[in-house]
């Protein structure tokens, strides 16, 4: 049997024009009609490619997919996960970034994250079934609708499936060096509204208990939880308060995004900050946000995933990388609750969330095979 790199090479031109097919169906978060359309269509290709498909309904958000292949089989299933909605507004095909292919990239909204990702797993899959090498296991697929607003209406779904599986695929966009994200950024945000006394600037400031200067305390505090090196980072984003240019102000807001690449770290980080106190007589704070994504650590679990799909990746022909990369993703979820997981299978490219966001043609093939080659090989 022809090696899987070559295989998948022969295959590009279908990959295309189902890549194209996704990106036609725009797809925003918070738009349940059109990612609804999309998630009937995928529905479709799913089980003309011999899926069993349940549907996940949510109201707020377009509804989930869980396809299943093997299913009675013995053994212990593999998860891909991807998700369908994209960060951009429809109607961007039109004007932004229309679909545009040449010899070596192919762009449109979402093409990169990560439509070209759901394009991978399935053609993963449709060859292992040609080849006639469909690992004896259950092959699962979940298709979420909320990644890019942070998994919401899918996180509890995501955890019970990952519970049962033995590994977690998570079709990302790879790495800037065409490797596997093994660490990601944890995520927390936070608002802090400070509330004083107003008074007349000029006839009572000792009346007064000044908001803003309140929340300059606090600011400073807060910057100084930063630890670059070790890639903690806490930005003060935005600030307002105050009513007219002389009167004291009562009440002012700040808000505070933090980023951190370890547990340890995000707990130093958000106990820190809840637990932040006033600074000035007579000034309160009210501290709402928190965490909103962990971490996903580079753990001995993580190294030892890592290094399994190198070697299945070596056996196939290329030698894979690894990075460190700031923004969470489901991925992140799963890794936290000790399920193993592997992420940034999907197509590489540049440009996620940007206006020049494309898909390198050539790997297409390379992440099918790579893909192609855990399924298949994965320890059972
Ligand atoms: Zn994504």
């Amino acid at each position: 049997m022809e090696n899987l790199l070559d295989f998948y090479k022969i295959r590009i031109e279908d990959m295309l024009s189902l890549l194209e097919s996704l990106v036609r169906h725009e797809s925003p978060s918070t738009d349940k009609t059109l990612v609804d359309a999309l998630s009937r269509h995928l529905h479709k290709v799913l089980e003309e490619r011999g899926a069993q498909v349940t549907v996940h309904p949510r109201e707020a958000v377009g509804d989930l997919l869980l396809a299943k292949w093997n299913a009675e089989a013995p053994g212990s299933p593999i998860m891909l996960m991807g998700h369908m909605d994209t960060v951009w507004p429809g109607g961007t095909l039109d004007h932004d970034v229309p679909v545009r292919r040449d010899e070596n990239r192919f762009s449109g909204p979402g093409a990169l994250d990560m439509k070209a990702g759901i394009v991978i797993a399935l053609e993963a899959i449709r060859g292992l079934q040609d080849r006639g090498e469909m690992p004896e296991r259950p092959i699962w697929m979940l298709l979420t609708s909320d990644e890019e607003i942070g998994s919401d209406n899918s996180r509890e779904l995501i955890l019970q499936l990952a519970s049962s599986v033995a590994l977690c695929l998570v079709m990302e966009p790879a790495a800037e060096n065409e490797g596997l994200k093994t660490s990601r950024k944890g995520l927390a945000a936070y608002r802090i509204t400070a509330r004083g006394r107003a008074a007349h600037a000029g006839n009572a400031p000792e009346e007064g208990s000044n908001a803003i200067v309140e929340l300059a305390h606090q600011a400073i505090a807060l910057h100084a939880l930063n630890q670059l090196r070790k890639g903690t980072s806490v930005s003060v984003t935005m600030i307002q308060g105050g009513t007219a240019e002389n009167v004291i102000p009562a009440e002012a807001s700040l808000y505070a995004d933090a980023r951190f690449f370890s547990a340890d770290e995000a707990r130093r980080v958000d106990e820190t900050i809840r637990g932040l106190s006033p600074v000035l007589m007579g000034c309160t704070l009210e501290i709402s946000g928190g965490i909103t994504r962990h971490p996903m650590e580079r753990t001995e679990l993580m190294i030892k995933n890592f290094e399994r799909a190198q070697k299945i990746a070596a056996e196939i022909g290329f030698s894979l990388g690894e990075a460190a990369v700031g923004g969470g993703s489901d991925g992140s979820l799963t890794a936290q609750a000790g399920v193993s997981t592997l992420d940034g299978l999907g197509a590489h490219g540049d440009g996620m969330h940007a206006l020049h966001e494309h898909v390198l043609i050539r790997s297409l093939p390379r992440r099918a095979a790579l893909v192609a080659g855990i399924l298949r090989d994965w320890p059972i």
